[in-house]
């Protein structure tokens, strides 16, 4: 839900002034091979990634329940992205890179290169976004995110009072996220800038459902460009911690007599994210989507080859097939939403 026309417009031609032609070009490219693939059964790859999301940081300040990184679920070591790696990553890609998502697993404010990050890839045309929880945003943080040329940041609200911000968000501080919010849109204005566009992300739950009301005021009123109320997966390692809401248009998952969950819709055996966007962790290893969280089924590593390379190899093209002959057999596949509503 976006509050102005006129903010919505503006961001429409951000993002337009950054598709270049080559990005174009690929973008085309890639929709043209994923058909391809879904009608041969088998992957056929033309063009590199439109988008990637690269983690900053593996690691968190909160401990939240359905998170790997905060449940401490995770195999692999946390850490920081090292600055030259993502100039590595970003200059691998190519004019085809029109996005990168500072985000996979982990907060990225953490990461003292973020703003320098976030200017390389302004510095080579890319839109670039950051989902962020809030904690690591003073003023002058914020100088720094708006002088680099950050588009969008994403900061997750997860509730309206603090009872039902910490029920998710363990560790977190609801006041500190809200004065976060208020210092990012009152130092774009300072600074006369247009960016960052900035998206409230509300994860909905049983506990918090009953706040949106509210929470689309709140947001209202201090400048929030955009609101984003965001189904939430739910693992195993949630212990039950949180719930899914009542209402079930805020929910991923069909409530069953016996409690358990379904997920809705109907999966087939395609993903266009295999056909268009990777996932860099802060180490450099590439994850097929962002639901591989441990790099299980990483093909590649980005600090050893260029990404262009791994998103062509054979590991890759082997999880492409397997997507596209028999997605059920990936586990995190089963719990994920990608494609179930489209036919083709
Ligand atoms: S979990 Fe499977 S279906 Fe979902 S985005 Fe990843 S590869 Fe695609």
């Amino acid at each position: 839900m976006w509050f102005s026309y006129r903010r919505k417009l503006s961001h429409g031609l951000v993002c337009a002034k950054k598709v270049s032609f080559p990005a174009l070009v690929n973008a085309l490219q890639l929709i043209w091979s994923f058909f391809r693939s879904r009608l041969l059964k088998r992957p056929l790859i033309s063009g590199f990634p439109w988008a990637i999301s690269i983690e900053p940081s593996g690691l968190c300040n909160l401990q939240c329940p359905e998170c790997p990184v905060g449940a401490g679920v995770l195999t692999r070591k946390g850490g920081m992205m090292d600055l030259q790696l993502f100039r590595k990553i970003v200059s691998d890609s190519g004019r085809q890179l029109a996005h990168i998502n500072l985000f996979f697993q982990g907060e990225p404010m953490l990461n003292n290169h973020i703003a320098r990050m976030i200017s390389y890839a302004q510095a080579n045309g890319i839109y670039t976004s950051m989902s962020t929880n809030g904690h690591h945003l003073n003023e002058t943080r914020c100088m720094e995110l708006i002088g680099a040329g950050l588009t969008r940041i994403i900061i997750s609200l997860d509730g309206i009072t603090c009872e039902s911000y910490s029920t998710y968000r363990k560790g977190g501080n609801l006041n500190k996220v809200q004065n976060s919010i208020r210092t990012i849109v009152a130092t774009r204005k300072k600074l006369g800038s247009i960016t960052p566009f900035v998206t409230v992300q509300f994860l909905v739950f049983k506990h918090n459902e009953h706040e949106i009301p509210e929470l689309i005021e709140w947001c209202r009123s201090e400048g929030v460009d955009k609101l984003e109320l965001k189904t939430a997966q739910f693992n195993e390692f949630g212990q039950g911690l949180v719930q899914p809401p009542t209402n079930s248009a805020y929910s991923r998952y069909t409530l069953q007599p016996d409690g358990s969950l379904t997920i809705k819709g109907t999966m087939r055996n395609h993903c266009s994210r295999q056909w268009g966007t990777a996932v860099v962790a802060w180490d450099g290893r590439v994850a097929p989507c962002c639901y591989d969280k441990d790099l299980e089924f990483s093909p590649g590593d980005a600090s050893k080859e260029s990404i262009k390379a791994i998103w062509r190899n054979r590991n890759m093209d082997q999880f492409r097939h397997k997507v596209l002959n028999n997605r059920a057999s990936i586990e995190m596949c089963r719990n994920c939403t990608e494609g179930r509503n489209i036919l083709f």
